[in-house]
């Protein structure tokens, strides 16, 4: 027996090492592959990426060899440990697959379910954190491991987007495993923008990381025009970003205002660069050579912000992760932890300064290479883990701080981080707003139905909750504490060149995900009875996932109808009155994302939602039913004992 067994360790050894020197020729193909990226300089994402990966090179792999590595890997005698006849052969959408299409991974992966909150819903896939990342670990009081021959779960990452650790370390770490996307048999997919034709084959669980069209909101020239029309509609409650002139187009407008006030300090940027690449600041006086110049050249020229809030001397700016859930109705949630960006060099306003890069952007691109650049340990190896980035006069140690090294500066200072916050989440919702119009018809064109609005759905399935987006709001506080939104990322950099940004992004991905909801195969959650509240009382349906998945399935027109009714109310008790089971399930799925939204904070649908539904041209009739729902008192509703019979019973009230 003992010899069997030495036998059969030395055996699995001899298969290790083979897995490991396969993996290190991998890697070093790999390697290869990312330093000559597959780019379309036309495309208007190209900045974007390329930023992403200029940020990512310090970024390590966390352990073990990844899905490519392990699908390249020699099949014979390495075996999944599953043993062979309890493998339950269905894809995410339930078909049978041929078990040989699958890699052979050395370890099953172990997927972990979320219940909902309510009784007799279906779960979602749970994404904790990894330990690597040293985020404190969300409650798990609701998470039930998924039955271990239950059928697997994939996802795809392409090679179109740069292969980030926070991403492929989650979605491992999750339980599922990598499939190419040709085949379709993915849950989640990590890519570019969907491509009418990948759009078209979605069936109602899949779930893709963007819009399509969400260029509309990277493009610093397009965000600019979708900004201007509302600023012109609506004056100056919109006057959330400095004033552009989209060049060379509006060079005389711009050569006006420039003339109109000859104070002003002006900074140029290229529209779909990054990293501070190409951006230039000066002031009115402006040579003749380069006005010429500048009369040619594609680009934006704002208001530069000559009072921005300084920290001991410097200039900083704020990365705000911003996920949109989906469109409409508009779901908004901002992370509750981001990255504050300092400049290297101590603040002037001076002309003669301007050409000071590390003084006057705040890009940890371009101040990583100043020698006073100093990264932050996010409290490894520090006494006190939330003081770290500070020194005893409340200054930056460190180039780079956590919001919540922010707020606790704020607090010191006496300065109010909630206001700032509040009109920081004011400038998202306008944001968002101001491009849902375009986004719409890029969704409507990109389906091939013009008219259908957000309700138009692929013919596999895809829905207006098919796709959602994570976006790296970039934001300048002046000394007034007023927030001014300087361009949004629609690739932001997940990258771990830090500890800090390590915890950080690799928290907020998996918090994305959970968010979002994943939703199992029936399958599997069948397989894992635990994973639901069953109704004790009555007999409710449960909720198919395609259904629960998909939300309205009513024509604009019968929605336009109902979404007046329910608009005239006076009192959010008559409008409730009025909801029928599409408005009831709308609240519910909006609750269950809230109810596992991890460290993401609703922005929007708030209570306060009234104030925004002028800025729509008709406000829709999911964006009407989740206003009222939060004026009526949102998720404490459903502690109420008067619902319609067709209402869940919320039976745990615990955030995850
Ligand atoms: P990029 O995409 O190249 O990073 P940004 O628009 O983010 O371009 O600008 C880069 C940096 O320049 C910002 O981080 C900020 O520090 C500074 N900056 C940009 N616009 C302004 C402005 N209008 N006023 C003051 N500073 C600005």
């Amino acid at each position: 027996m003992a010899r069997r067994l030495r036998m059969l360790k030395r055996r699995r050894a001899f298969h290790l090492r083979r897995v490991m020197l396969a993996a290190g020729l991998w890697m070093k193909l790999r390697k290869r592959r990312r330093c000559a990226p597959r780019q379309n300089p036309s495309s208007p994402l190209h900045a974007t990426r390329k930023a992403d990966a200029m940020d990512d090179v310090e970024d390590v792999m966390e352990g073990a060899p990844s899905d490519d590595e392990i699908e390249q890997l020699p099949r014979g005698p390495v075996r999944s440990r599953r043993p062979p006849s309890r493998v339950v052969k269905a894809t995410a959408e339930g078909k049978p697959f041929d078990e040989g299409e699958v890699q052979c991974g050395p370890k099953p992966r172990k997927i972990v379910l979320l219940r909902s909150v309510f009784e007799g819903r279906p779960p979602v896939v749970l994404f904790s954190y990894t330990q690597a990342c040293c985020a404190e670990q969300r409650p798990m009081d609701r998470a039930v491991p998924a039955d271990e021959d239950g059928p697997r779960m994939f996802y795809s990452h392409t090679d179109a987007v740069h292969q980030y650790n926070a991403v492929i370390n989650i979605l491992r770490h999750g339980g599922l495993y990598r499939v190419r996307a040709e085949t379709n048999r993915w849950t989640v997919m990590w890519s570019l923008h969907p491509t009418p034709e990948q759009l078209r084959r979605f069936t109602p669980v899949q779930r893709a990381n963007h819009f399509p069209g969400s260029f509309h909101l990277g493009r610093k020239d397009l965000i600019w025009r979708n900004l201007a029309k509302m600023q012109q509609r609506f004056g100056k409650e919109y006057q959330i970003s400095p004033q552009g002139y989209i060049l060379p187009k509006a060079f005389l407008a711009w050569d006006a205002a420039r003339l109109r006030q000859p104070e002003a300090l002006w900074i140029w940027k290229p529209c779909s660069q990054s990293c501070g690449r190409g951006i230039t600041v000066f002031s009115s006086d402006v040579p003749e050579d380069q006005l010429r110049e500048l009369s040619k050249k594609r680009g934006i020229v704002q208001r530069y912000i000559p009072n921005p809030l300084l920290i001991g001397g410097r200039k900083f700016d704020m990365r705000v992760y911003v996920v949109v859930v989906s469109y409409d109705p508009l779901k908004v949630y901002v992370n509750d932890e981001g990255l504050v960006r300092f400049a290297t060099e101590p603040y002037s306003d001076s002309v003669d300064t301007l050409q000071s890069r590390m003084m006057h952007l705040t890009n940890y691109s371009v101040n990583k290479q100043s020698p006073a650049f100093v990264q932050n340990l996010d409290g490894q190896g520090a006494e006190d883990k939330e003081d770290a980035a500070i020194d005893e006069a409340g200054q930056p140690k460190a180039s780079k701080w956590s919001l919540t090294e922010l707020k606790i500066h704020f607090e010191r200072e006496g300065l109010n981080f909630g206001a700032m916050w509040e009109s920081m989440k004011d400038l998202v919702i306008k944001t968002l707003i101001s491009v849902e119009e375009p986004l719409k018809a890029e969704w409507c064109k990109t389906l091939g139905c013009e008219d259908g609005g957000w309700s138009a759905r692929g013919p596999g399935g895809a829905q207006r909750s098919s796709c959602y987006e994570i976006y790296g709001f970039d934001i300048l506080v002046d000394e007034t504490l007023k927030p001014w939104l300087l361009e949004v990322n629609i690739c932001p950099s997940l990258s771990s060149g830090s500890p800090l940004d390590k915890r950080i992004k690799t928290k907020l991905v998996a918090d994305v995900l959970t968010l979002v909801g994943v939703h199992p195969p029936t399958a599997l959650w069948q397989l894992s009875p635990d994973s639901v509240h069953w109704p004790v009382t009555g007999s409710l349906p449960i909720m198919d996932e395609n259904e629960a998945a998909s939300g309205c399935l009513l024509s604009e027109e019968e929605m336009a109808k109902r979404a007046r009714r329910i608009a005239s109310c006076e009192s959010p008790a008559d409008a409730l009155s009025l909801f029928d089971d599409i408005a009831w399930e709308l609240c519910v799925v909006a609750h269950e994302e809230d109810m596992r939204s991890g460290g993401l904070m609703r922005a929007f649908p708030c209570p306060h939602a009234a104030r925004y539904a002028h800025y729509w041209d008709e406000e829709s009739y999911c964006n009407i039913v989740l206003r009222k729902w939060q004026e009526a008192g949102g998720g404490a509703i459903f502690r109420s004992k008067k619902l319609p019979p067709w209402v869940p019973r919320q039976v745990c009230f615990n955030k995850t």
